[in-house]
């Protein structure tokens, strides 16, 4: 890939002066890039070892409120440091951004220097440490939707978050008229992601006024996520560059289509596609029918990392591409998981309940983590379904709301033993505090409704 540097590469630069700035990045609860702008030169000479950063910062809400019941800092222990330590294999320039460069950090614990167990990153990479002692690797592609509006964040900010004109006046799915509108926007999305390192496929029209997607080649796991974190920010200060806004809130109108983040995932051995069999039905291995008997079985625990926030529960609306039921099917997109690829080397299972809120570490260290409990329980698959799934009675719903979904995470015995005691109650503490935050709030909708004539 054009793009990733070496350290060596980093320093030349940095001595002939192309690049002065390194961003020191690491991934929060919710997704975000956070961290710390160094001047290049201390960051090539001492700080590409180890920076640090308060531990608040992975026991935050979105706001940056700091709640109580987190176990692993608080007010009490008096919010110390955590260290930053960049990981030498993601640097990248920044294209979009002037002699800027950009490193991805693990997060660990100041004193005894072991991964900090609820950091996203730390928690995808055992996942997959669990694969590979299975012998296999996982190669995953996230999707990521949003929309665009005509004015910048500030703007709309300013006007209470009501002047929201998304950039079309129409349903631009596929549509290359409308989209060529769009390339001031979306053509330095490509372009410079792409020369940051970033596989980019393509970007294309959604279906929804003002909506657009980008795809990124499938890659291994932990490279996926990523680049999705990195593509994300990178929409959004691009969008922000060019005067207009990009939002991934899933659902920012109740009659408009929400966005979704879908997960392509399929596992490899030795360089060859695990989950393809010539000889079986839709060239589908027994190893892909146990991974996906596990996502399947397993959806109701882990739909909170598909699903973390409130507003990421208006989006589940029948008739709309986002689905609502565990069940799988083939080539169908109103199943919560669809067989794609079917009979090639590409045969891969697709989930499409992910909002674009999701966190793409945890999102993927959860669907492999049920995966692999299918893989480990020799789990038989249901048969597929055909047909609107919506109006499917038998199947079953994945939570419906994040107080539902808050529920079956807490009793989770299979997260539990997959990721650990610490990680669940902590991530239970975040949907617990999301959804007392709402609960304490009088909204528009009630006001509107009630004021005159309740
Ligand atoms: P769609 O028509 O649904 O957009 P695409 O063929 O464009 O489907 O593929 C969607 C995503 O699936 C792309 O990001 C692509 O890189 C990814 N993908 C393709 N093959 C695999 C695979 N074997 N495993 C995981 N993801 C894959």
């Amino acid at each position: 890939m054009p793009g990733l540097m070496t350290f060596d590469d980093l320093k030349a630069h940095v001595a002939d002066g192309s690049i002065d700035t390194v961003l020191a990045c690491f991934v929060d609860m919710q997704g975000r890039l956070m961290g710390k702008r160094f001047h290049a030169v201390n960051f090539v000479e001492t700080s590409f070892n180890e920076t640090h950063c308060c531990n608040y910062l992975l026991a935050t809400d979105i706001e940056m409120a700091t709640p109580d019941g987190f176990a692993s800092t608080s007010w009490q222990s008096g919010y110390g440091d955590y260290v930053m330590k960049p990981d030498l294999g993601t640097i990248r320039p920044v294209p979009w951004l002037e002699g800027t460069a950009l490193v991805l950090c693990d997060v660990l614990d100041h004193h005894d220097h072991l991964p900090v167990p609820h950091s996203p990153r730390a928690i995808l990479k055992k996942q997959i440490a669990r694969l590979e002692a299975l012998g296999f690797d996982a190669k995953m592609a996230t999707e990521l939707e949003f929309f665009l509006f005509e004015k910048s964040l500030d703007d709309i900010r300013k006007s209470g978050f009501t002047d929201l004109t998304p950039i079309s006046g129409y349903n631009e799915d596929y549509n290359i008229f409308q989209t060529t509108k769009e390339e001031n926007v979306m053509r330095p999305i490509r372009n410079h992601l792409f020369a940051a390192g970033i596989p980019i496929e393509n970007s294309k029209g959604e279906a929804e006024a003002g909506q657009e997607e980008l795809n990124i080649r499938y890659s291994p796991a932990l490279d996926c996520a990523d680049y999705h974190s990195i593509a994300k920010h990178a929409i959004k200060e691009i969008a922000w560059q060019q005067g207009c806004s990009a939002t991934f809130l899933p659902k920012w109108h109740k009659d408009r289509v929400g966005s979704s983040s879908h997960v392509h995932q399929s596992l490899w051995k030795d360089g060859e596609a695990a989950f393809f069999d010539k000889s079986a039905k839709h060239g589908m291995s027994a190893l892909m029918a146990h991974y996906m008997a596990g996502l399947i079985k397993y959806a109701p625990d882990y739909t909170y990392f598909l699903a973390p926030y409130i507003n990421s529960y208006k989006r589940f609306a029948k008739g709309t591409f986002a689905p609502t039921k565990t069940v799988w099917s083939v080539d169908n997109r109103t199943a919560g998981f669809r067989l794609c690829g079917e009979n090639t080397k590409g045969v891969r299972v697709e989930c499409r309940i992910g909002g674009s809120d999701l966190n793409p570490y945890l999102a993927q260290a959860v669907m492999l983590a049920a995966g692999i409990k299918g893989i480990e329980d020799k789990l038989d698959l249901p048969p597929a379904t055909t047909g609107d799934v919506y109006e499917d009675a038998k199947a079953a719903d994945i939570p419906q709301t994040l107080r539902a979904a808050t529920l079956t995470l807490r009793s989770s015995a299979f997260l539990r033993d997959a990721l650990g005691d610490d990680v669940v109650d902590h991530y239970t503490r975040a949907a617990e505090w999301e959804q007392e935050e709402f609960d304490r709030t009088v909204t528009d909708w009630e006001i509107a409704r009630g004021f005159e004539r309740a």
